[in-house]
């Protein structure tokens, strides 16, 4: 950049161009991982193709050698996956990203890569239901042992550790009720006991939380969520360290195929560009009815992270830098909470959450009907929950819409 504009923008130091890291976040999600092939195209090319030729048999064999970087096979790597890939490292802050079909592979894959028959991953007990049937049914067959423990207490946290403790699942808020985890605090336990941590972070979201600056090793995401955020495709990604994801990830990810479709990565890389704009208008939007929710007589409970009466406040002001945009309303009465979603008219009831379109749910009979009761009461999942998911309509719009339902119940 020339000096005298360089001056003008107030800007010092090195020239923040140099170096993709450097940039502001709005140019990691515009610019992060672009590469253009010789055609000059404007926008990021989509690489629909399995395999690649090569110019020569000695070619290909530097290639599958790895003496040349190029690409070899899709389910290895792909360009497009690729862009994806590194503009979601850049916005993360992350070394490196892998990717896969859908959260829960990344999230499998993350898990699977760090432990082997005999060891034991230790999970907060509020999680994803198929993480859950992760831990409770699929691990213990391969012979590694799993222990979920109440997120918010670290006593209960620093008594479960075992010698044999290699990975450490989290998700930070938790799905439904927003329940929080001290990610600091438990990957210094971690990293004592020698944990890896792997922090689900879809709630938060990139833009709100950033696991691995509070000592997380990896962080995994459903892009399905708030990264598409508009309800079209399935993806999965694992951020870590370049050694990390190296080590324990790369021959998983070659050789068991959860890749990521070139073309719902291409979806994905064009959702980064506008993700942070969407989260905070979604997140703006959520706080002003979650205000509106909690002064009901009609509702209990009124959960979300940023107001000051969610029972972990200080904890959602010391690792997350915005609410989000997910609320939980609790109506003490399954035919209350049901009242309240059929007398919904522009809020549509459905299970995704991060949708540009605002969405509502009752997790005790769809999202986690398949936990028993004893394991929902444990998590405080009674049947008066409602679990909210704003999207980017008009907040007066969507305000009288759950006055409308509020008055049905
Ligand atoms: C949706 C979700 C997942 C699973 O992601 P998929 O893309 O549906 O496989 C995992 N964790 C959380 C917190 C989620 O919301």
């Amino acid at each position: 950049m020339p000096t005298h504009l360089r001056k003008a923008l107030n800007m010092s130091g090195s020239d923040p161009s140099d170096s993709p890291e450097s940039w502001a976040p709005a140019t990691k999600a515009i610019r992060g991982g672009l590469t253009r092939s010789e055609h000059g195209e404007t926008a990021e090319a989509l690489y629909l193709t399995q395999s690649f030729v090569y110019a020569s048999a000695e070619a290909a064999n530097a290639r599958f050698a790895g003496d040349d970087p190029g690409f070899v096979y899709s389910r290895y790597a792909n360009p497009t996956v690729k862009m994806f890939e590194d503009r979601l490292a850049l916005i993360e802050g992350a070394e490196a990203c892998r990717t896969a079909a859908s959260g829960m592979a990344a999230i499998f894959t993350a898990l699977s890569g760090l432990v082997r028959a005999g060891d034991h991953i230790l999970a907060s007990r509020a999680l994803f239901g198929s993480c859950r049937w992760l831990l409770t049914e699929y691990f213990p067959r391969f012979g590694v042992e799993t222990t979920t423990v109440d997120g918010p207490d670290l006593a209960q946290w620093e008594a479960a550790f075992r010698p044999n403790t290699k990975a450490v699942l989290i998700e930070s808020p938790a799905n439904p009720l927003l329940e929080m985890v001290d990610v600091r605090a438990i990957c210094d336990l971690a990293h004592a006991a020698g944990a890896k941590v792997v922090v689900d972070n879809v709630f938060a979201t990139p833009v709100f939380q950033q696991p691995l600056k509070l000592g997380a090793d990896i962080v995994v995401y459903s892009a399905t969520k708030h990264i598409d955020g508009q309800g079209r495709v399935l993806g999965g990604a694992i951020l870590g360290s370049h050694a990390l994801l190296e080590e324990s990830y790369r021959d998983i990810l070659r050789h068991t195929g959860p890749a990521l479709s070139p073309f719902n990565a291409w979806v994905l890389l064009k959702g980064l560009e506008t993700m942070e704009l969407r989260v905070r208008k979604q997140t703006e939007t959520a706080a002003a009815l979650a205000d509106i929710l909690a002064a009901s007589q009609k509702i209990q409970t009124t959960l979300y992270p940023l107001r000051s009466d969610h029972p972990q406040y200080e904890l959602a002001k010391k690792q997350m830098s915005g609410g989000s945009n997910l609320i939980a309303i609790d109506f003490g009465a399954q035919d209350k909470a049901f009242r309240f979603l059929n007398a919904l008219k522009l809020i549509d009831i459905s299970n995704n959450l991060g949708d540009s379109k605002s969405m509502a749910v009752h997790p005790p009979t769809t999202t986690h009907r398949a936990m028993s009761e004893a394991d929902r009461l444990q998590i405080g999942l009674t049947e008066g929950w409602v679990r909210l998911s704003v999207g980017l309509e008009d907040v007066t719009d969507l305000a009288k819409d759950l006055e409308r339902a509020l008055n049905a119940v």
